[in-house]
This record gives structure tokens, sequence and C-alpha cells, in this order.
């Protein structure tokens, strides 16, 4: 591919598949003297070549003005737009297909800079429930100190739940936004997204004004479930995970429509919520192995779920590869996603003392949060992540002492196996 068809998508009639647009898509060589890979571009600045450039740039990244046709907004200042960070976007938005995406310092400033952006006082969310504990904590207390409420629904395969919890959100005011994280974290609990669509519907109907659905995607992932197909409006990514991939960095996507996404990234600018250039490059190189670290991932996850369904000391594997054509959220699986990725969890029996016994004999499995990356983590949610979360709603989503959540990491699986098996020996 020629430098100069830097964002040439199709080779004859062959669309190209994201893994492949990931080593050079949005990226021209030839305005970085020939250099293969994108240089890190650290200014905080960039020159105009007259004080009239500098005036039409910037009423452009300001939003004073719309582009002219075919106009590109130009550089102007790292918080605004930045040549990494523009190469990242793109890659970011290939991954679903979607017109825009921008990325944050961390999935939370991704959340809340686009929570900021849609909601006012008065307004209110509507959102599934368990959510990440700082996804809750940011609704719950940042929000709601601004005037913005909040309302939840737990099970987001039953429609009429959902519109109940809708009509009770409306009662408290006008509900901006739906949020749902599906695969919920750690519980792996699906929300129906044409349910969530089709509820912003009748929402829409009764308030006179629809609102948006949005998507916390972080726990599969692009490569296997893309929300944006299945009725969400927006996409949001902690890209510390996945993406990033080796748990080195802290970063944040959203993609959507150009309009949303640049509404998004108008409140960025006025937040300072971008992230730095190092971190994009960082994760430019992420990107080219997420396919590959993906499906290692999951295949590895797959045997060690197997393996501990078999074990007589877990009482219960949540892996959503197991579910049967009897569970409900077994036809929404199919639909939405293309595998059950490699986070999940299940009960050791007994409750704290099982639990950490075996924790603590682990030799190769990191006990850390977080998730995504090449190695395997293993933590314990009631006692760390979801801590925050109120005692009753832990019990009714099944986040007892008991859960063990582990994200499977990309060593050899019969290491893996050799390590659950002798922490289990206790
Ligand atoms: N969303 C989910 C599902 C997460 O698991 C996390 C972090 O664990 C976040 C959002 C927040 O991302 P970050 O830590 O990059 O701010």
């Amino acid at each position: 591919m020629k430098s100069s068809n830097y964002k040439q998508r199709t080779v004859g009639d062959r669309t190209l598949r994201p893994e492949t647009l990931m080593m050079g898509f949005g990226y021209s060589p030839a305005l970085s003297e020939g250099a293969l890979k994108p240089p890190v571009f650290l200014t905080s600045t960039f020159v105009f070549e007259t004080a009239q450039q500098g005036k039409d740039q910037f009423d452009l990244t300001s939003g004073r003005r719309q582009a002219r046709d075919g106009e590109q907004a130009g550089l102007v200042y790292s918080r605004f737009n930045n040549p990494n960070f523009e190469i990242l976007e793109d890659r970011v938005a290939v991954w679903d297909d979607a017109e825009r995406g921008a990325v944050f310092a961390s999935g939370m400033a991704a959340i809340a800079t686009t929570l900021l952006t849609f909601c006012k006082p008065g307004d209110v969310v509507l959102h599934s429930r368990p959510l990440y504990g700082g996804t809750e904590t940011l609704i719950r207390n940042t929000l709601s100190a601004f005037g913005i409420g909040s309302a939840g629904f737990t099970d987001g395969t039953d429609p009429e739940h959902v519109e109940a919890a809708a009509h009770a959100a409306m009662e408290q005011g006008t509900v901006s936004v739906l949020f749902a994280e599906t695969p919920a974290n750690p519980t792996g609990g699906l929300i129906d997204l044409k349910v969530l669509s089709d509820v912003a519907d009748l929402v829409g109907t009764r308030q006179g004004k629809r609102p948006l659905v949005i998507v916390d995607n972080t726990l599969l992932g692009p490569m296997f479930q893309q929300p944006l197909r299945h009725g969400a409006d927006l996409a949001v990514y902690s890209l510390t995970k996945y993406a990033g991939g080796h748990s080195d960095l802290i970063a944040g996507g959203v993609t959507g429509s150009a309009e949303h996404v640049g509404r998004i990234v108008q409140t960025r600018s006025a937040l300072g919520t971008q992230l730095d250039p190092n971190t994009c490059w960082m994760l430019l190189r992420s990107l080219e192995t997420l396919q590959i670290r993906a499906e290692r991932a999951a295949a590895n996850a797959r045997r060690l779920a197997e393996f501990l369904r078999d074990h007589d000391k877990i009482t219960q594997v949540d892996y959503l590869g197991f579910l049967t054509a009897d569970d409900p959220r077994k036809a929404v699986f199919d639909r939405q996603s293309t595998s059950p990725g490699s986070t999940f969890s299940f009960y050791v029996k007994g409750g704290e003392p099982e639990a950490f016994a075996f924790l603590d004999r682990l030799q190769l499995c990191k006990l850390a949060v977080s998730l995504g990356g090449t190695e395997t983590l293993i933590c314990h949610p009631a006692s760390t992540t979801h801590s925050g979360v109120p005692a009753p709603l832990r019990e009714e989503i099944g986040l007892t002492d008991s859960l063990v959540r582990i994200s499977v990491g990309i060593e050899n699986v019969d290491d893996l196996i050799a390590d659950l098996t002798q922490a289990l020996d206790f």
C-alpha cells in the first residue's frame, strides 16, 4: 500500500480486516521522513504558517465553525489533537467500524467525559447493574452532586424489567442516557442490546427526546462484540485492558457517529482528559497484536473453565461458553458476541477463608485487579474491586465471598492448569 493511501481499507474488492489495518492505517510515512512506524510527537503545540491559518484552525477545533468540504482539522495544540492520537483514534474506530473514535487518559476519563457531554442537571442515567465500581461511584457520587440522577436494573434480558426501571427513572427526570456494561464484570450478566434500544425508543416517545444508548464494551472488546451493530449509539472502553493488553498503561476510548464523538471531543478539549502521545504510541503497538492475543487468551480460558468445572473444590463456573439453551442469556449471547472471551468468575467451595487459601497458594497467576493483559490475573471482587457495592446488591447478583475472577493470559495453558491444580490442593 502506497504511503499516500494511508486510509485505504480495501484491496481489490476485499475489505481489509481490522487486524490487517492495525499495521499501518491512518499513518503516512511520507509525513515523517519515510519512517515505517510513527514517531512519538512530543510537542505541546504546532506552528502556523500564517496568522490567518491560526485563526481558521482555532475556529475549527474549538467548534466555532464547521469544516469546509474535504477540510481536515489541522494541528493546533496537543490538548485538542496530536498526530499520535489522531492515528490511534482512526484505528480504534476501525475495530467497531465506527465513523469516529476518540481516546482519553483512562477508561474512567472516557466514561466521565461522555456522560458529562450528554447529561445535564435534572437528567437521569438509567444503567445496568452491576457496573464496574469506578463507573458506579462516578454516577452515584460525582454526577449526583451535579444534580444528575440515576436508576439501575439488574436483569438486562427481561424487557419488562428494563421497561419498569425506565418508567421509574422517568419519574425522576429526563432520561438522557441508557448505560450498560455487558457482559457484566465480574458476574457475566448479559444485557440484551435490542431490549435496550427498544426501551430507548419507548422513552424517546414518552419524553419527546430519545436517550443515547452507551455500552461499556471493555470485557469482550470489539474483537468479540460490536455494540454499534446492535443498536448502541456509542461504545466506551477501558483501553487499559485488552487493547493495551500488557498491563503497562492506562487509557480509554469511545467510538460512534462523527456527530456524537465530535461533541465528546469538544468536552474533552474543555476538560483536558485527552491521552498523552507516548501512551498513544504504546497502544498503536499493542493493537497490532490484539486479535492474536485475544484469540489465544480465549482458547486458554476455555481450557481453564473446563478444568475448574470438573474440580471438586469449585461449586460453579460462570463462563459464557457454558450457557445452555434453556438460559435466556444464551440467545442474547449468540446474537451479540462471537466468543466468551477470557475473563470469567467461579466459586470456591466454602467462603472467604477458602477463597483466600486458594488465592494465596497460587505461584504463577498474579493476584491483582485489572484484566486483559498477557499474564493471568486473579482477584477476589467482594473484598477488592466490588467492595463498595452495597451488600444486599452483591447478594442479589451473586457476588459472594467465595467468588473469584480470573483474567486468563496467553501463557502455556498446561502451566496455568498446573498452578491451579496445586493451589486448589489446600
Ligand atoms: N470499565 C470497565 C468494565 C472496567 O473494568 C474498568 C477498569 O477496570 C473501567 C471501565 C475503567 O477503566 P480505567 O481503569 O482504564 O479507567
